[in-house]
């Protein structure tokens, strides 16, 4: 299995030259088997790319997977611009978890309405199915068992273990740490006091990300911030690489991705970053990646 990153952004994107080597599109990670199936995690502006090289390669055909972790607009742009669903004869599945607000095809019909974009979703030449993701329960999409999980996030995120060819990846984005801001549906402008209940529900959705990713050879996580952003911004959602490595640690993960990266970051703020945090995670005895747009990484272990 690998992992494929087309776009590895948080909010938006940032093409430019201070970001040309990490890369400015906003979230979308490719995952395939050693067969070449694959599954699609997160619909932010990466995806475009990925749907032009599939028409350059004609595999623009076929029943494409998508895993869609919250339908905030970093992590569903790349959608109306994805090429496949431009064409006759292919199948796209979203899976994502229910908002509240709305069904999903009912987010992106609203999304995609002719006042924002020129064309309506009902005129998508492909066929679209829609399936409701629910914490701890499995489903299968192509050749992939996914597990989703519960994340802290604002109005909810969900969390991805998938597994194929012997070997397991686990997407962890967007989500807040698991001890200052429990996050639900409604905004937030700081963090608010933490009633017992609260704090138990903290602790629930820790453990269940803790027992997702136990034993999963990659974990790529929501690493949007540095330690100094996080103090002046907890209750944005988002986690730094320490907290990261805490959750990772003594879970038997290989190695970690850093992921979501915060779209002021420059490349050289982003290979100080890389570097400290590779060392970190060597004295825990975890290999920490930085991700770059445009990186494949192998996912070990298994067949
Ligand atoms: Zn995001
Ligand atoms: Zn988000």
């Amino acid at each position: 299995m690998q992992a494929v990153f087309w776009g590895v952004r948080g909010s938006y994107p940032v093409p430019g030259p201070e970001t040309s080597r990490y890369g400015g599109n906003t979230s979308c990670v490719e995952i395939r088997t050693n067969a070449g199936e694959r599954i699609i995690v997160d619909a932010g502006t990466g995806l475009v790319r990925l749907g032009e090289q599939l028409v350059q390669n004609g595999e623009q055909l076929g029943n494409f997977h998508l895993l869609l972790s919250h339908l905030h607009w970093d992590h569903i742009q790349g959608l109306p611009f994805f090429a496949p669903i431009y064409q006759q004869g292919t199948q796209v599945s979203l899976h994502a978890l229910r908002s509240d607000v709305a069904k999903l095809p009912e987010v992106l019909r609203r999304v995609a309405r002719h006042e924002f974009f020129p064309v309506s979703m009902d005129e998508w030449a492909a066929r679209l199915d829609f399936h409701e993701v629910h914490a701890g329960r499995r489903f299968g999409a192509s050749a992939f068992r996914v597990r989703p999980f519960r994340l802290n996030h604002p109005f909810g995120a969900m969390g991805y273990r998938i597994e194929a060819d012997g070997t397991s990846c686990a997407y962890v984005c967007d989500t807040a740490p698991f001890f200052q801001v429990l996050h639900k549906k409604h905004f937030l402008r700081g963090p608010e006091p933490l009633s017992t209940a609260d704090r138990r529900a903290l602790q629930k959705l820790r453990s269940g990300l803790v027992e997702a990713i136990r034993g999963c050879d990659t974990v790529i996580y929501d690493t949007h911030y540095t330690p100094e952003e996080y103090e002046r911004f907890p209750h944005f959602g988002h986690s730094t690489p320490d907290q990261a490595l805490q959750v990772c640690a003594g879970q038997d993960v290989r190695c970690l991705v850093l992921f979501h990266h915060a779209p002021n970051h420059t490349d050289d703020q982003m290979d100080g970053i890389a570097e400290q945090y590779r060392a970190l995670g060597a004295q825990l005895g975890m290999e920490v990646v930085t991700a770059r747009e445009g990186m494949t990484l192998p996912v070990r272990g298994g067949t």
